[in-house]
């Protein structure tokens, strides 16, 4: 009969620890590591391997975390930190740190709770609503202002009352068209909007989102130049398309220069069809490419504040080609425009 070799306590130890999908980690009174999970290793072992053995100042440097386990380890006490890792990444961590004995010694244990993603959420949504509470302020303070002024006399002023009223309903037509942004931006977001995609005509479907905006365009004397060739086609849902392609040509139209021209072509390559709306403006700068597509981004906000529109309209218009199974990106050369392009499954 083999003799049954009982496991040391630090193999079971270990193997509870690997059961564990937080990073957790086990050291001695001297600080050596005497147990470490995978998850552990990988967040914070660069050396490849295992950092069993190894001293935790080998591995982690920083010091509220080494206070936390020299508390448990000298007077046993547990203790929760907070710590930033800069590794592959930057990562924060939430650590719980406690006293516990492994075959009559003291030893301490960390479990490292990874609340990156949660922070990084946290930060979003905070930004969002203070976001939100701002873009509706300015214009409401600008309402209440205006009715206020109507109230001490101003209704009586024949000269000037229709004026108000007018900066009155602008106001309040700008706070009106955000919050159906902000709704149809969170209505995409929450994931129940279904695409029923088909075949589309590129075409047609860019003559109609010309022919909603000839007025504005003429009003900027803005050319439109509709390049797709007639049979070009892509795999999408129409409607939402038409909100795509309106969206790009609306700000292709907004941030040209008197004279200038928008053209809308596309390309088909394998299963792709690549769409591209070009302006003729001020073009985006380089600082600001990567972040157009965000929620409320504008590079320029006296700019927009001139044009109007809601820092929303990018932010759908990514969230719904990204519905498509496609992607969308941007090129600019600032003082001579920008291209849009957006890329979608072919019909
Ligand atoms: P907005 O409602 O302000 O147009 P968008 O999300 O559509 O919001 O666009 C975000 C920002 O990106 C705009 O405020 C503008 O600064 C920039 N932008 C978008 N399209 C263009 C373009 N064709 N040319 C230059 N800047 C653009």
């Amino acid at each position: 009969m083999h003799p049954v070799r009982e496991q040391s306590a630090i193999e079971i130890l270990q193997q509870i620890l690997e059961a564990n999908r937080e990073s957790a980690v086990v050291v001695d009174r001297n600080r050596r590591i005497l147990a470490a999970n995978r998850a552990a290793d990988s967040a914070f072992w660069r050396q490849g391997g295992s950092m069993r053995g190894r001293l935790l100042s080998e591995a982690i440097r920083d010091l509220p975390l080494h206070e936390a386990f020299g508390r448990a380890l000298d007077l046993g006490l547990p203790a929760d930190v907070k710590m930033e890792f800069i590794g592959g990444g930057r990562r924060n961590y939430d650590i719980h740190v406690a006293p516990m004995k492994l075959e009559g010694s003291n030893c301490a244990i960390g479990v490292f709770y990874d609340v990156t993603q949660v922070e990084r959420l946290e930060m979003i949504r905070q930004e969002f609503l203070s976001n939100i509470s701002h873009e509706l302020r300015t214009p409401l303070t600008s309402i209440m202002a205006f009715v206020e002024t109507l109230e001490d006399g101003a209704i009586d002023d024949p000269e000037n009352n229709r004026r108000f009223l007018a900066t009155i309903r602008r106001n309040a037509e700008r706070m009106h068209e955000m919050i159906s942004d902000i709704l149809e931006l969170s209505f995409i977001e929450s994931g129940k909007i279904s695409i029923d995609t088909k075949s589309v005509r590129l075409k047609n479907l860019v003559d109609e989102v010309f022919t909603s905006l000839s007025t504005k365009a003429a009003a900027r004397e803005v050319k439109l130049s509709n390049q797709i060739p007639a049979e070009a086609r892509a795999l999408a849902d129409p409607v939402r398309l038409e909100q795509i392609l309106t969206n790009l040509i609306d700000n292709a139209i907004k941030f040209n220069r008197t004279g200038g021209t928008v053209s809308v072509m596309s390309v088909e390559s394998g299963p792709k069809t690549t769409i591209k709306v070009s302006d003729t403006g001020e073009g985006i700068l380089p600082d600001h490419l990567p972040r157009v597509f965000e929620r409320f981004y504008r590079a320029d906000r006296g700019r927009t504040r001139e044009v109007g529109g809601t820092g929303l309209g990018l932010a759908i218009v990514k969230h719904l080609v990204r519905l498509h199974g496609g992607d969308v990106s941007v090129d600019s050369t600032p003082g001579e425009g920008s291209v849009f392009t957006i890329e979608l499954p072919n019909g």
